[in-house]
């Protein structure tokens, strides 16, 4: 019972000394003892499995049972051939899909988060799994709790347990608190529990309990693991198969039904009836998506875009709009603090500050001490980027730091308050001074006096103007502006009269870089009919100008600060021509995802702070950053970006818009394919003429054509047109309309082709019309796969191998379809006939048809200069 005791019973009995932490080897000792912190996760199917539950479909079920029965009833050979093809298949299926699972499961240990922990005196960042009890480890904002903690320091520090205890308001914590009776998790205010949030302020505490030895693995031993939601082009392929089930179904059994008035041997039919639907049904179809999705998932983290949600993958390729946030999406996040205006308009510029030194030496101290910077032992800085850049400017100037102060508090920086400030009490004298930074609207409004050459004056209505004007002047070359402020008191107040009566100080301007790399994406967005949106906290004319440097056409697009939408009716606001938000607060960044769903767009939303999950979670693709951010941001996004960059975001775009197409494509191969084959031996059946194809055959070319080229499909490069078409609508699902007909239209050509070729051979006699038939429908399948790849290549000739996966599935597949017709042992197996060359040039030359389309397609684009939609 932990918060039964006091600080110190705590850190004597898990032995460790709150200003140095535990040692590394002590750390090793307790790792051996207490185990990992983390709370395990459900166990991933093993390949034996999955391989397993290939033949849980019913119709395969039925297959083997035919096989059974027909090896039973003599037809040894037929039997075995079945069997070995159907279980080449299920490995082959087994293959892919287990390799899809490794890749999802790997998605969850790209961002694995960390906490700051003490250890042989020095802060260092470690995996939260690495803790163990008896660590002090360093907490703030935005951060999950690493492990359930006994809070040793709390400053402000209020923490989000809803997780816990289902109650959404914040708890403050109090790390002198002692309980003197049992209490429930949610009045323990001197304990912090794994998995709840910080919302605000900071804190510090030791470790008492790691991975399910803690409150969260409590419960997390009650509840199972929740599946992930099918994404909504896995829905939809369901919903497809499980119609085109449903209608082969019932054509297979209609064929069935003719054959047997027909009087054709019934078990013949039967199997053959059995093979189509099993061939033909594409069941694996959902399969494919989600090795589809998985694949590009695995791309997407090679260019730094991590996909938390397989759902994303399809959204971004859908998306319309990105809104994204300025300081460290579009900019570096790297600040200098390059020029510091005092009241009376004097501009001291960075090659200045220490010929000034005297000058700026109280605005750049008050700003200094309005920050919180914390040095690593290997010298780094850690802490918001500006602060950073006014302490190293700051040292830079004087060397060392202020002394004689000690904190005592502090009203830490959130978006909505745009401002720090931090209490100390000074040493020498019984007094208390604040020192505050922000946005110049915020420190403006509440200073009433303004300090210039040491005497301190009251500020008037047209000083005010003076100095907000001294602030436009600086943000119009897209400088990022702070004002600072201090005050001073003798006696402490309520924590909310702190920040008023402050004398204003000055401004300090910091400059952050361009990201390299973003003028491009911006201009790849255009192209792409994709509309970038800043959405800022920063000010107007800071954000303007910056979009300007990006190419963003600023003055032809609207722009609205974050109180115009208090003020104006969100619907009055002109969506279609906006590009710019600013001062824009995190609640509202929701009702501007929102409206923009309204209006039809699939919306992408960046964001870093506490607040910004909402919105996050609202958008269509939440994007989180992977360098900056809080780890709430972070775990309310689908896609987190590993170098924080707004140009990942367009590449991710792109990736999913390539996935897309090659589901599309695999779906409509498929398609084709598995409709020819159901239409030969149709044809054969209503018109009276023996079956084209055999039991066996149907499976081998569901193995050999459907299988290899079908997968290579599915890895195809980027069509020449990618990122300079308008985006795909949402709602237009995988197959739409003139797809459609053109898969009919495909498959009635390949399935006539193959039924003359039949016919033909069937005149010598049955086997030669089959063996004709057979190789026909398998090479104009394999034909399909590739014209379906070349079509959308800017250059046919030159693009001709770019997919070196389908160059070789194709090679492959023919070398296989050669394998067997050609050879003895081949012809054997199958039942096939040697064809001679006459008839294998005709086979030849009637399979060739998708590269005649192709040919014609090509010929078309020429001509009239305009693509073929797919
Ligand atoms: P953004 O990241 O979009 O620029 P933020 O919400 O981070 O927006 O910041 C909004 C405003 O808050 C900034 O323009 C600045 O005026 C102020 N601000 C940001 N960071 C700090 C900080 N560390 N200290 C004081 N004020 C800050
Ligand atoms: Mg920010």
């Amino acid at each position: 019972m932990w918060y039964k005791l006091t600080k110190e019973e705590v850190l004597k009995e898990l032995r460790v000394d709150p200003e140095k932490g535990l040692a590394e080897q002590e750390v090793e000792e307790r790792r051996k003892k207490y185990g990992e912190n983390k709370i395990p996760e459900k166990k991933s199917k093993s390949f034996i499995n999955i391989f397993f539950s290939q033949f849980k479909e019913f119709l395969t079920i039925v297959l083997i049972i035919a096989t059974l029965i027909s090896f039973l009833l003599g037809e040894i050979k037929d039997a075995v051939a079945i069997l070995i093809i159907v279980i080449i298949n299920a490995i082959l299926g087994s293959v892919q899909e287990y390799k899809a699972e490794k890749t999802l499961e790997s998605l969850k240990s790209y961002v694995s988060p960390k906490a700051n922990v003490l250890r042989d005196g020095k802060i260092i960042k470690v995996d939260i799994e690495e803790l163990v009890p008896g660590d002090i480890v360093l907490i703030e904002e935005g951060e999950k709790m690493p492990a359930d903690l006994r809070l040793i320091e709390t400053n402000n520090l209020q923490v989000d347990e809803s997780i816990l205890i289902g109650e959404s308001v914040p708890v403050r914590k109090d790390a002198d608190f002692v309980a003197q009776e049992d209490i429930t998790l949610g009045d323990q205010i001197n304990m912090a529990f794994k998995g709840t949030t910080v919302v605000s302020g900071r804190g510090k505490g030791v470790v008492v309990g790691t991975g399910l030895n803690t409150a969260l693995g409590d419960i997390a031993k009650m509840l199972s693991e929740m599946e992930e939601e099918p994404t909504p082009l896995q829905k939809e392929l369901e919903k497809l198969g499980k119609q085109l089930t449903y209608v082969i179904l019932s054509l297979v059994a209609l064929l069935l039904f003719i054959g047997i008035i027909q009087e054709r041997e019934f078990f013949d039919m039967f199997l053959t009836a059995v093979s189509l639907a099993v061939a033909a049904i594409p069941e694996g179809l959902p399969t494919v998506i989600t090795i589809l999705l998985a694949i590009g998932v695995q791309e997407m983290a090679k260019r730094k875009a991590i996909v938390r949600k397989l759902s994303a993958v399809e959204a971004l390729g859908a998306t319309s709009v990105i809104c994204t946030d300025k300081t460290g999406t579009l900019t570096e996040n790297k600040m200098d603090l390059v020029k510091i205006v005092l009241p009376n308009g004097e501009m001291v510029e960075k090659k200045d500050y220490k010929k000034q030194k005297e000058k700026i030496r109280d605005i750049l101290e008050t700003a200094l001490l309005a920050s919180s910077v914390r040095v690593t032992s290997d010298g780094s800085y850690i802490g918001d980027a500006l602060d950073v850049a006014i302490y190293k400017n700051f040292e830079e100037t004087y060397g060392n730091k202020p002394e004689n102060l000690t904190k005592v508090d502090e009203l830490p920086f959130d978006s909505s308050r745009k401002r720090v400030s931090i209490l100390y009490k000074v040493l020498s004298e019984d007094k208390y001074l604040l020192c505050v930074k922000g946005a110049g609207e915020e420190i403006l409004q509440r200073s009433n006096t303004y300090q210039e050459e040491n005497v301190i004056k009251p500020m008037s209505v047209e000083d005010r103007k003076r100095f907000m004007e001294i602030q436009d002047l600086l943000s119009k070359d897209g400088l990022r502006v702070l004002a600072v402020a201090k005050r001073e008191f003798d006696e402490i107040d309520e924590r909310d009269e702190w920040e008023k009566d402050l004398i204003f100080l000055g401004f300090i301007a910091f400059m952050d870089p361009l990201r390299e790399g973003v003028k491009e994406a911006i201009e790849k967005c255009k192209e792409a009919g994709i509309r970038p949106i800043i959405v800022t906290g920063d000010y107007l004319l800071t954000a303007k100008k910056i979009a300007e440097d990006l190419g963003i056409d600023v003055d032809s697009g609207s722009t609205y600060t974050g109180l115009d939408l208090q003020r104006q009716d969100l619907d009055s606001l002109d969506w279609d021509s906006v590009v710019l938000f600013s001062r824009v607060l995190p609640e509202q960044k929701m009702n501007i995802v929102k409206e923009l769903k309204e209006r039809g767009e699939i919306v992408a939303m960046t964001g870093d702070g506490v607040n910004d999950a909402p919105a996050l979670k609202m958008a269509d693709i939440g994007v989180g950053m992977g360098l900056r951010g809080t780890d709430v941001a972070r775990e309310a996004s689908d896609l987190v970006l590993l170098d924080d960059s707004f140009a990942t975001i367009v590449r991710a775009v792109e990736e999913g818009r390539r996935i897309f197409d090659n589901i599309r494509k695999v779906t409509y191969y498929l398609l084709t394919c598995n409709f020819s084959e159901i239409l030969v031996v149709s044809l054969s059946v209503f018109l009276g003429y023996p079956l084209p194809l055999t039991p066996i055959e149907l499976l081998w070319i569901n193995l050999v054509t459907d299988g290899f080229p079908a997968l290579a499909l599915g890895v195809e490069p980027p069509e020449k047109d990618i990122m300079s078409r308008k985006p795909r609508k949402l709602n237009e699902g995988i197959i739409n309309k003139s797809m459609w007909k053109n898969i009919i239209i495909d498959g009635i050509l390949i399935g006539i082709a193959a039924f003359v070729l039949f016919v033909i051979g069937s005149k010598e006699n049955i086997n030669t019309g089959r063996t004709m038939a057979f190789t026909g429908i398998v090479f104009s399948q394999i034909f399909q796969a590739l014209r379906l790849s070349l079509r959308k290549r800017k250059s046919l000739f030159r693009e001709r191998f770019s997919n070196k996966y389908l160059t070789l599935a194709v090679l492959f597949s023919l070398f296989l379809q050669v394998l067997v017709v050609f050879t003895p042992i081949g012809i054997r197996f199958f039942n096939l006939e040697r064809l001679s060359v006459r008839e294998f040039l005709l086979t030849l030359v009637l399979a060739l048809f998708p590269i005649y389309l192709l040919t014609g397609e090509k010929i078309y684009e020429k001509i009239f200069k305009r693509n073929i939609n797919l």
